[in-house]
């Protein structure tokens, strides 16, 4: 699981330049998903063989009736409570002002590592920084956005702040994170999933983070529910009608999570914020159950259930490997049939194809659709494997790959997908060079 590390601070102070420079040539953005209009406030990173996802706060809109300073605040908490390191910015060119001052008291209560970045230090020749250890938050980091100068020693220290592996958890369980916007019922879902003749073993406190798992054991089962007191203890940033707040929250949980349960609104339209969550679901690879709660609220007949399911398909048409349930969390309808479709969806997440079965199934595939060619050369398919589980991914190696053509891929992964009646579940194929002798 990649680490999230947050840059956080005033405006101004250089945190989109930081974001836009170190998101260039070395740095990979996240593959968008065709269809979901992406905020550009996360970017995947590798540094030295390393990967963490950094979030600018500050892309984060501002809701109209926020003050300057409140928005400032909520970014802070937000950092805080679902990021693993936090780069906090300020500005080597100006003063410093009561609002840095406020976000390093908010920062310096929080455990999470901090690391103090003054910005814009164009020429390190003339380095004075001895104001900056006045904010108490330790040794400040010089660096020039800009002029790309300080940004390896940056990330060198951001490395070493990383946790480095999540506490192991000798108990086999399944993570389930309930993820939603606000107010499509993940509390009442996460309360009535818990609720009577369940034996709750305990709230497990992060270790590395401040939220609270919740271990449950479902018949004879073990499931963590991932970041309850999040969800079930309101937080002010979730009133926050700005979405991006509660999708930078989903994130942190979905990255964590073995399973997924994206709750929609049966009640109101699907909105992008819903679709954004979901594709965030697809693109980590995990396999997920789409929960159409509220289903008590919306008048049916004998094809409503058939109108939201197309309406699912057109918006969600990326993953549409999807299965949903229709639940009521208020009056508990089908809420524990999840727990039969979180073990279905997990068990097609892990599921693992034999050589020979795979290698008989694209044989088939191939006979049926002839492979696309180019040039007056055809593309062939060699040999298969599937190299991991969760989600399942096949390498396939081929004479040229650059003969691949992405419909043929798409048919590839379409095929695999009903012959081992993959549902629930992303699934990935790589394509690799073969040994060109072969030929
Ligand atoms: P944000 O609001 O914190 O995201 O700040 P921006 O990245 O938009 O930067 C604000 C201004 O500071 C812009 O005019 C940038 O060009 C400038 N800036 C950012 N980094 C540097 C730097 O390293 N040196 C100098 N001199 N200016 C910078
Ligand atoms: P969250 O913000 O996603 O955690 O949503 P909550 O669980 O707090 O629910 C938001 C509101 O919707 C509350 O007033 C709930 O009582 C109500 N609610 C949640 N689930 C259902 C449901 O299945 N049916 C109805 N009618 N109301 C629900």
């Amino acid at each position: 699981m990649k680490p999230l590390v947050a840059i956080i601070g005033k405006p101004n102070v250089g945190k989109s330049t930081f974001f836009n420079k170190i998101s260039g040539s070395r740095i990979s953005i996240v593959l968008d998903t065709p269809g979901v209009t992406r905020d550009r406030i996360y970017s995947d990173v590798d540094w030295l063989g390393h990967q963490f996802t950094i979030v600018d706060t500050g892309g984060i809109e501002l809701k109209s009736t926020d003050t300057m300073h409140t928005h400032i605040v909520k970014q802070a908490e937000l950092a805080i409570e679902v990021c693993d390191c936090i780069l906090f910015f300020v500005d080597g060119r100006s003063e410093l002002t009561a609002d840095d001052f406020d976000i390093a008291s908010l920062l310096r209560r929080s455990k999470k590592p901090v690391l103090l970045v003054v910005n814009k230090i164009d020429d390190f020749s003339t380095l004075n920084l001895c104001d900056y250890y006045g904010l108490g938050m330790g040794e400040p980091i010089p660096i020039s956005a800009e002029q790309k100068l300080g940004l390896g020693e940056l990330l060198d220290k951001v490395l070493e702040h990383l946790p480095s592996v999540e506490p192991v958890d000798t108990v086999e369980n399944v993570k389930v994170a309930v993820v939603g916007k606000p107010n499509v019922g993940k509390s009442s879902l996460v309360n009535k999933l818990l609720g009577y003749d369940r034996s709750i073993v305990t709230d497990i406190a992060g270790t590395t983070r401040d939220s609270i798992d919740t271990r449950v054991t479902v018949n004879g089962k073990n499931y963590t529910l991932i970041d309850t007191a999040g969800i079930r203890r309101k937080r002010s940033i979730e009133d926050s009608t700005i979405e991006q707040y509660s999708v930078v929250r989903s994130l942190a949980s979905i990255r964590r999570a073995d399973v997924c349960l994206i709750v929609i609104d049966a009640s109101s339209e699907i909105s992008e914020q819903d679709v954004k969550i979901a594709a965030y679901c697809h693109e980590q690879g995990k396999p997920s159950v789409v929960v159409i709660n509220k289903w008590d609220t919306i008048e049916k007949d004998s094809n409503t259930v058939n109108k939201f399911n197309n309406q699912l398909k057109a918006d969600l048409a990326f993953m549409d490997y999807f299965i949903a349930t229709t639940t009521s969390a208020l009056t508990g309808q089908r809420v524990s049939k999840l727990w039969e479709q979180i073990d279905y969806v997990f068990a097609k997440a892990n599921f693992r194809a034999t050589t020979g079965l795979l290698n008989d199934c694209i044989g088939d595939a191939v006979s049926s659709v002839e492979p696309p060619s180019k040039a007056g050369k055809r593309l062939k398919i060699k040999y298969a494997t599937q190299v991991s589980v969760c989600p399942p991914t096949f390498v396939i190696f081929v004479n040229t790959p650059t003969l691949m053509h992405f419909s043929y891929k798409r048919y590839l992964t379409n095929y695999l997908r009903k012959t081992f009646d993959l549902q629930g579940t992303p699934l990935r194929i790589v394509i690799r060079g073969g040994n060109e002798k072969d030929e």
